[in-house]
């Protein structure tokens, strides 16, 4: 029996940040009451005429300036036609074509090194949704029909070959799109949508197996377990002598199985043709250098330079730059003076910590990046023991007050004087002559013990390093 490869062609769509839809000025929104958000343009009624949202083709050639494509200067819609109950005019808006969608020819770097390239960057409107009711038969819901849609599609051949890789793209790609702003990302929401079109052929051959397209998966993980099933089934049937059928299948998340759905429509069943009532775009040099212009930094970037600049490990940079706030969080820490180290290890430990607890964004809690700045300070200056730190960084989460005013307010500060840190130390080795007589029979390991009582005496606020010396020469006297 050959050794059977995996090869995934991905197409991922993405509702547009926008707040209208696309052809129409009907709000976007995620829920609400059904058919709610609905005109006469989007249930596409006779005699009406859509206007396309500039925001919506913004977005998209953002998108395809990032992932590197190739701007197509002219550029039209066509129209998809198949017939479907959530498809209230009979087709749907789209591009068709090589040259002809808003971005083609381009690619994305994964962070594994790995570059998967990217056949197109399309503009096209969304379908409603079909609802089976509880009471028996089913409703059509039109609220999400015409809102912008845009697709990405990878290139063939596949540079895709494992359902790691098929995970790792996906994560890289919507990490893109959420520092970009053009899309919210959440696939439990449905806005960020992934079909990856799976096939299988024997090691070395050249000629690609029949491929499978897997629908309605809705997490990373879905996407990565849809891909290692699917190979399996299809390397089962072959090496049964069987033959892969070319069709959708769908994917359930409980039974984590796929299932088939239907046999898949080739291109020319759409019968695209050139959308009559909508003009052709058009776009000048001056317009996309502005877009160019203001590109954020985008994740691969960042995480470069916080390594290579910033000196941070793998670890810390990909936690930091997972998410754009969080980065943009760090970023505006380190302008107000923070130590790069000191300020990632308080946010990706204690900050957290604490914000998954509570379920809030850093933004929304009541700790500002100065606060944090503040805090370090304290620490590095030696005005408190790291352990009094946390206790105030805690009260700072707690409470917004600013750190140096809650030291003052708890009489907070390290006690570096070496009075009061003897006195403590020479009171505990009083109270624990067992111990100290363990010592001097030779188990060193008690030394711990008494550190740490003496640093409750002092109420957590002594200097750590001078009580260790202290505690030291206490018990070396003779
Ligand atoms: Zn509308």
């Amino acid at each position: 029996m050959p050794n059977y490869v995996v090869s995934v062609g991905m197409e991922v769509h993405a509702e547009l940040a926008t707040a209208s839809k696309m052809f129409c000025r009907c709000p976007v929104a995620f829920g609400g009451e059904p058919n709610t958000r609905t005109c006469p343009v989007c249930l596409g009624l006779p005699g009406t005429l859509p206007v396309p949202n500039q925001k919506a083709v913004e977005l998209v050639l953002k998108t395809a300036l990032a992932l590197n494509c190739t701007i197509a200067m002219h550029s039209i819609f066509h129209r998809k036609n198949y017939f479907y109950p959530d498809l209230p005019k009979g087709y749907q808006v789209s591009q068709y074509g090589d040259t002809n969608p808003l971005g083609y020819n381009g690619y994305l770097d994964l962070p594994s090194g790995k570059r998967v390239h990217i056949r197109r960057v399309h503009l096209e409107e969304d379908t409603g949704k079909l609802m089976h009711l509880p009471a028996g038969g089913s409703g059509v819901d039109y609220n999400r029909a015409g809102t912008p849609l845009m697709e990405i599609v990878t290139d063939f051949p596949p540079d895709i070959e494992s359902p790691e890789d098929a995970r790792e793209y996906l994560v890289a790609l919507r990490q893109i799109l959420l520092y970009l702003g053009v899309c919210d990302g959440k696939m439990e929401e449905g806005s960020l949508r992934c079909e990856p079109n799976i096939s299988v052929r024997p090691e070395g051959s050249e000629t690609y197996g029949t491929k499978s397209e897997l629908k309605n998966l809705n997490s990373f993980r879905a996407v990565q377990l849809g891909v290692a099933t699917e190979k399996v089934r299809q390397t089962a049937l072959l090496e049964a002598g069987e033959r892969v059928l070319q069709e959708t299948r769908g994917w359930n998340d409980v039974k984590e199985t796929s299932f088939p759905m239907r046999v898949k429509e080739s291109e020319n069943d759409y019968r695209y043709f050139p959308d009559p009532d909508l003009v052709p775009m058009v776009f000048e040099e001056p317009y996309i250098q502005s877009l160019r212009d203001v590109q954020p930094e985008l994740p691969l970037a960042k995480t470069r330079r916080y390594r290579e600049s910033l000196g941070l490990s793998e670890y810390d940079a990909g936690v930091l730059t997972a998410d754009p706030q969080w980065a943009d969080w760090f970023d505006e820490a380190l302008s107000l003076g923070g130590e790069p180290k000191a300020v990632c290890n308080w946010m990706n430990a204690d900050f957290a910590k604490l914000l998954n607890e509570k379920g809030l964004s850093a933004r929304a809690s009541k700790v500002t990046p100065a606060a944090l700045v503040e805090l370090t300070k304290l620490v590095e200056g030696g005005t408190i023991n790291g352990k009094t730190a946390k206790a105030i960084f805690a009260e700072a989460f707690e409470t917004g007050k600013a750190p140096g005013a809650i030291v003052k307010e708890q009489g907070a500060t390290q006690i570096s004087d070496r009075g009061p840190i003897e006195e403590a130390v020479r009171a505990v080795l009083l109270e624990n002559p067992d111990v100290v007589a363990k010592y001097k029979g030779g188990n060193v390991g008690v030394k711990g013990f008494l550190v740490g009582q003496a640093m409750r005496k002092t109420g957590g606020r002594a200097n750590p390093g001078l009580v260790q010396t202290v505690v030291q020469e206490e018990l070396d006297k003779p």
